[in-house]
């Protein structure tokens, strides 16, 4: 495209590997998953295999040892093919495998990250109820202590692999009043008596990507699975959403590429009136806003990996103008390229129409757009 910004050589290499392994293994059954909702759960298995689900994690671990360039880079490109998938990877890596990373014994790390990182076990992090989205400090599910033990009910709902994960951390008040001080954070196994899988939304886009409620009823865990000190699960949940937004921002730019390469090629092809509708201004414009953006959102992304590289008191404020701007890109990038194709945006013949459905979820999963500028907001007048 001549504006790609470049996260690091390594990251380069990752984005060509990442495309390979695309054209093999994405491309063929994307369109497939899409239509029938499908989970594909052993693709996880080949990216997990080639170090996909656990670029962030230290070989000690199973990991890929790699940084935010390269995480980054990686989830862009498979966002370009198949948002779906990009969300459940950046699921399984920034938040679930992320939160036992950082803040897990290393008990807790040794038992849980290698069949993470390689791609065996499937991870989930659920924070949303019915009652409580943006609001989340004030969850109704809750762990009550009994004996070395606890016992957790409730209900989490829109949780990624909330049906397959073999492990998710789940997020539960364990003190009155409702506060961000009360909330305590929990490994639990899918096999973990009380545990079960409530129902599968059906969703506009990101349809290989498999969302559900877990449903929780006197589900036992030992005192061993909590993760950090108690009434500290909700801090642990702030920082780790730092990381989530930086990797739906990255998502939501692969996405837009997508649209925005479909757009440019078509506008090249497509003649009405004798020319190429690239020659009307009109659309040459549109084209010149999206690249624009697309652009911005990449330089806000790259702020961001670099403030999460050195600990940058910014990273709050970085990685929330990344989400809100990338993500509000996809939506606008997306769009206009519908419009770019006129009726063949419209169609399922060409991938506008699903980059479009796909872009929708960027500016509400991992914090909305409103909630990204109250963070920023409240980071520019503190
Ligand atoms: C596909 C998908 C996958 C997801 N995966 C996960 C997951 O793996 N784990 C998990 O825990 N959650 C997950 N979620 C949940 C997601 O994080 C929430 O949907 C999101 O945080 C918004 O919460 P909500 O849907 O309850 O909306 P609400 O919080 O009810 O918001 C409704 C509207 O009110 C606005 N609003 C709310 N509060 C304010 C305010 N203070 N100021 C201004 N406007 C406000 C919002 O911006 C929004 O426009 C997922 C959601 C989707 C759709």
């Amino acid at each position: 495209m001549g504006n790609n910004v470049v996260y690091s050589e390594l990251g380069e290499q990752v984005a060509k590997n990442v495309a390979d392994f695309a054209r093999k293994h994405i491309i063929p059954f994307y369109k497939e998953w899409d239509e029938l909702e499908v989970f594909p759960r052993e693709l996880f298995k080949k990216m997990g295999e080639l170090g996909f689900m656990g670029m962030l994690i230290p070989e000690k671990y199973g990991g890929a040892s790699m940084g935010y360039y390269e995480y980054v880079s990686m989830l862009i490109e498979l966002a370009k093919v198949c948002s779906g998938v990009a969300l459940s990877v950046a699921a399984h890596n920034s938040l679930c495998t992320q939160h036992i990373y950082q803040f897990g014994t290393e008990e807790q790390r040794a038992k849980y990250l290698p069949q993470l990182t390689n791609g065996d076990w499937i991870g989930a992090w659920a924070l949303t109820e019915p009652t409580t989205g943006s609001d989340a400090s004030n969850m109704k599910t809750v762990a009550t202590k009994i004996g070395d033990k606890w016992e957790i009910n409730g209900t989490k709902c829109w949780i990624t692999h909330g049906k397959s994960s073999e492990v998710a951390v789940v997020l539960c008040r364990t003190a009155e009043p409702r506060t961000a001080n009360n909330v305590t954070a929990f490994i639990v196994e899918r096999n973990t008596p009380g545990l079960k899988a409530g129902k599968k939304e059906h969703k506009l886009g990101v349809r290989a990507s498999e969302t559900a409620e877990m449903i929780f009823e006197h589900c036992v865990v030992s005192d061993t699975q909590r993760l950090g000190q108690i009434g500290t699960g909700f801090h642990q949940a702030m920082k780790i959403l730092e990381g989530g937004r930086i990797s739906i921002a990255a998502l939501s730019v692969g996405c837009a590429k997508g649209a925005y390469e479909c757009a440019l090629n078509y506008a090249k092809e497509r003649a009405q009136f004798d020319q190429l509708i690239g020659n009307f201004q009109a659309i040459s414009f549109k084209l010149a806003d999206m690249v624009l953006k697309i652009n911005g959102s990449e330089l806000l992304i790259l702020q961001s990996c670099n403030s999460k590289i050195k600990q940058s008191n910014n990273i709050n404020l970085h990685s929330a103008m990344a989400k809100y701007f990338a993500s509000e890109t996809a939506v606008y990038v997306s769009n206009e390229a519908m419009q770019i194709l006129g009726g063949n945006g419209y169609s399922k013949e060409y991938p506008v129409e699903k980059y479009l459905r796909d872009a929708r979820i960027t500016t509400i999963g991992e914090g909305t757009s409103e909630i990204q500028k109250l963070v920023i907001s409240r980071e520019i007048l503190q």
